[in-house]
């Protein structure tokens, strides 16, 4: 701004020289090209103090508007493990797509979001052991709702243990697990060998008749962001669950936005 107005500046005083100089040789003219610097340099006096009572557009944002969004989403404060500030968690909004809520990578949730499990997602949880069971599997659940703070910890316990590198294929940032939605749940064993037991077998193909679907499945890596996790099923009702199961999609690519 202050170079802008500069230049500018300098610029009229150059051509008021250049206008009245060409054929023009009367007193008037000399006046002029003797005034003209000083004049420059008094308009610049000016220029160069008025910034300071103007505040400049990169500064200023507009309530409501794109800017306004871009300075709130600043990194301010301590790094979460994401790269986000924490304080950016403070005021995130849940991604809801086609009604559906989105929690991955580069979707997030407010750390204040949730309290436990979804109530229908649970008893959904309670039909799917009780089939289960009747078919003669045990489905314990081993993991459940989880809060962003208990999330927090859980990441830096397997940076600890396994390198950063290699918890993100398997372990969510904070405000990033699906956990924290109360609509996720880890049943079975945490291990990729339940894959090939009957149980695994029996969820991967009945899961999405009480409404859940395996959300991290094999060969979807490079679009969920994690690993084949037999284990962990996410509830979307049994409409939507047996959509996706049907497609052979992973929920981005169903939803449009791997
Ligand atoms: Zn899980």
């Amino acid at each position: 701004m202050k170079n802008w107005i500069r230049n500018i500046l300098l610029l009229g005083g150059s051509i008021s020289v250049l206008i009245v100089t060409p054929g023009c040789t009367t007193g008037l003219a000399q006046q002029w090209m003797q005034d003209s610097p000083a004049q420059a340099q008094e308009a610049l006096m000016e220029a160069t103090q008025e910034p300071e009572a103007t505040p400049s557009p990169e500064t200023t944002p507009w309530v409501g508007s794109k800017e306004m969004e871009a300075v709130v989403e600043q990194p301010q404060g301590p790094l979460s493990p994401s790269g986000k500030s924490y304080a950016y968690y403070d005021t995130v909004e849940p991604t809801y797509i086609d009604g559906v809520l989105l929690v991955n990578k580069e979707y997030a949730l407010p750390s204040d979001y949730g309290d436990g499990a979804d109530p229908e997602a649970y008893q959904a949880l309670q039909q799917l052991q009780a089939g289960a069971r009747w078919a003669g599997y045990s489905m314990p659940m081993l993991s459940g709702y989880r809060s962003f703070d208990y999330q927090d910890e859980l990441y830096n316990d397997y940076v600890m243990a396994d390198g950063r590198d290699l918890a993100n294929t398997y372990s969510a940032w904070p405000g990033h697990s699906e956990h924290q939605t109360g609509l996720a749940f880890d049943v079975g064993r945490i291990s990729m060998q339940f894959a090939n037991t009957g149980a695994g077998q029996w969820l991967a193909r009945h899961a999405h008749e009480y409404g859940f679907i395996i959300r991290y499945p094999a060969g979807k890596e490079d679009i969920t962001g994690y690993q084949y996790e037999p284990w962990h099923i996410r509830y979307l009702g049994v409409d939507l669950a047996t959509k996706v199961y049907e497609s052979g999609l992973c929920l981005e690519e169903y939803l449009g936005v791997a």
